[in-house]
C-alpha cells in the first residue's frame, strides 16, 4: 500500500490557486472505505471553486482536496462496514447525511438538516484515493468508468425529469450544459413524445443537445422558440418544462411555453431573487411548480442505474474529455470554455474501455 499520493488541493483563495501535491494516503474510519480511484469528473461546482466566485468564497475552507464525482474500486474497509467487498466498484451520493434528523428519518435523506458535501465542506475525491463513508456508495457493476463517474449530474438529471410526469409528453429543456443535455438523453430515454432542447449562444452545446436526441435542439437568442414550441404542440405548448439554467428569463420564457396545467421543474441555481407574474404564469394557468435538490437516496441511484443498463439512454455524446489526471489544468480549461460536456480524467494505472 502506498503512503503518499497525487490530490489535486486548492491551496489558496483567488482564481486558479490550484496545486497537484503529494499528500498522505487516508486511512478509513470505522465507517468508510478506501477507494483507490479509477477516473474522477469536472462538475460545474468544481468550476466556481476553481474561480472562486462569492458563494466558493463564502463557503469553501482552503486548503481543500476537491471534487465529488469519482469511479473507483473498494481497497480497504473500515471495522463496521457491511454490505461491500475489497474490490467492489463503485461511485457515491457526495451529500453526505447524518441518518438522525427528522429529514433523513422521513425519507428526505438529500435535504439533511446537517448535510456536508465532500470536495466542499469536506476533503474531495480528486485524489489517487479516497476514505469515503461507506453508507455513500453505490455499487457500479462493469459499467464504463466515464459513466460511472457522471452519475452525480446524471441523477439530479435523472431526479428532475422523474419528478414530472415525462413518458409520452412535451418537454422543455431549459439550458444545455452537461445536466441539460443529460436531462434530455433521460426524456428521450423514457419515451417523451417531442424533447425540445433550448440552450443560448453556445453553438457546440446545442449541437450537442441534437446529439443527445432533442427533437429540436434551438437558440433562445436567434430561433423563435415560441412560435417553434407551438407549431410542433398543437398550438398548446410544452407539458413539462425541466429548467437547469438559473437564469429569471429562461424561467419567464419556460413558463410562457408551458401548457395550462403544466409542470415546471427548477434545478438550475439562481444568482438572487426572481419575480414573476404569479397571476398569468402560474396561478390561472394551474401551473406546478417544483424545486429539486441532489438525488433521492437512494432511489434515483437505483433507478439511474436501471436507465444505464436498459440500453436506451444514450450518454456517448456527453463525455466530450478523456483526459489524464495529470491534465487537469486542461480539463478545467474546457470546462470554462464551455466548449465541453463532462470532462473525464483517468489515474495513471486504469485502462479506460474507450470505446465502450
Ligand atoms: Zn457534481
Ligand atoms: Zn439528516
Amino acid at each position: 500500500m502506498k503512503e503518499k499520493m497525487k490530490a489535486i488541493v486548492k491551496v489558496k483563495s483567488g482564481e486558479g490557486g490550484t496545486e497537484m501535491q503529494e499528500v498522505p494516503v487516508p486511512k478509513p474510519k470505522r465507517n468508510e472505505a478506501l477507494i483507490k480511484m479509477e477516473a474522477v469528473s469536472i462538475c460545474g461546482t468544481d468550476v466556481h471553486i476553481y474561480e472562486w466566485d462569492d458563494w466558493a468564497s463564502k463557503r469553501i475552507k482552503v486548503p481543500l482536496i476537491y471534487g465529488h464525482e469519482f469511479s473507483g474500486v473498494i481497497e480497504e474497509l473500515g471495522a463496521d462496514v457491511i454490505g461491500f467487498q475489497k474490490g467492489d466498484r463503485v461511485s457515491g451520493e457526495c451529500h453526505v447525511h447524518d441518518n438522525m434528523c427528522f429529514q433523513c428519518r422521513t425519507g428526505n435523506a438529500h435535504i439533511c438538516e446537517n448535510m456536508k458535501i465532500f470536495g466542499v465542506d469536506m476533503t474531495g475525491i480528486f485524489a489517487e484515493y479516497s476514505a469515503l463513508p461507506a453508507a455513500n456508495l453505490l455499487k457500479s457493476g462493469d459499467m464504463p468508468a466515464k459513466f460511472v463517474t457522471i452519475q452525480d449530474p446524471l441523477g439530479n438529471a435523472v431526479h428532475t425529469a422523474f419528478a414530472t410526469d415525462v413518458p409520452g409528453r412535451n418537454i422543455a429543456v431549459l439550458g444545455l450544459g452537461p445536466i441539460g443535455l443529460m436531462s434530455v438523453a433521460v426524456c428521450k430515454a423514457v419515451g417523451a413524445r417531442k424533447v425540445f432542447g433550448i440552450g443560448r449562444k453556445n453553438k457546440y452545446r446545442i449541437n450537442l443537445g441534437k446529439e443527445c436526441g432533442a427533437d429540436f435542439a434551438l437558440s433562445s437568442l436567434t430561433d423563435d422558440v415560441e412560435k417553434i414550441v407551438a407549431d410542433n404542440t398543437e398550438g398548446r405548448g410544452v407539458d413539462v418544462v425541466l429548467e437547469m439554467t438559473g437564469n429569471p428569463h429562461a424561467v419567464n420564457q419556460g413558463l410562457d411555453l408551458l401548457r395550462p396545467g403544466g409542470t415546471l421543474a427548477l434545478l438550475g441555481v439562481f444568482s438572487g431573487p426572481w419575480t414573476t407574474d404569479l397571476n398569468e404564469k402560474v396561478i390561472f394557468k394551474y401551473t406546478t411548480i417544483k424545486g429539486i435538490n441532489g438525488r433521492l437516496m437512494f432511489d434515483t441511484w437505483y433507478r439511474m442505474r436501471g436507465l444505464m443498463e436498459s440500453g436506451n439512454l444514450n450518454l456517448d455524446p456527453i463525455v466530450t474529455h478523456e483526459l489524464k489526471f495529470d491534465e487537469f489544468e486542461e480539463g478545467m480549461a474546457a470546462m470554462r470554455s464551455g466548449n465541453s460536456g463532462k470532462v473525464v480524467l483517468y489515474m495513471d494505472w486504469f485502462k479506460p474501455q474507450r470505446n465502450a
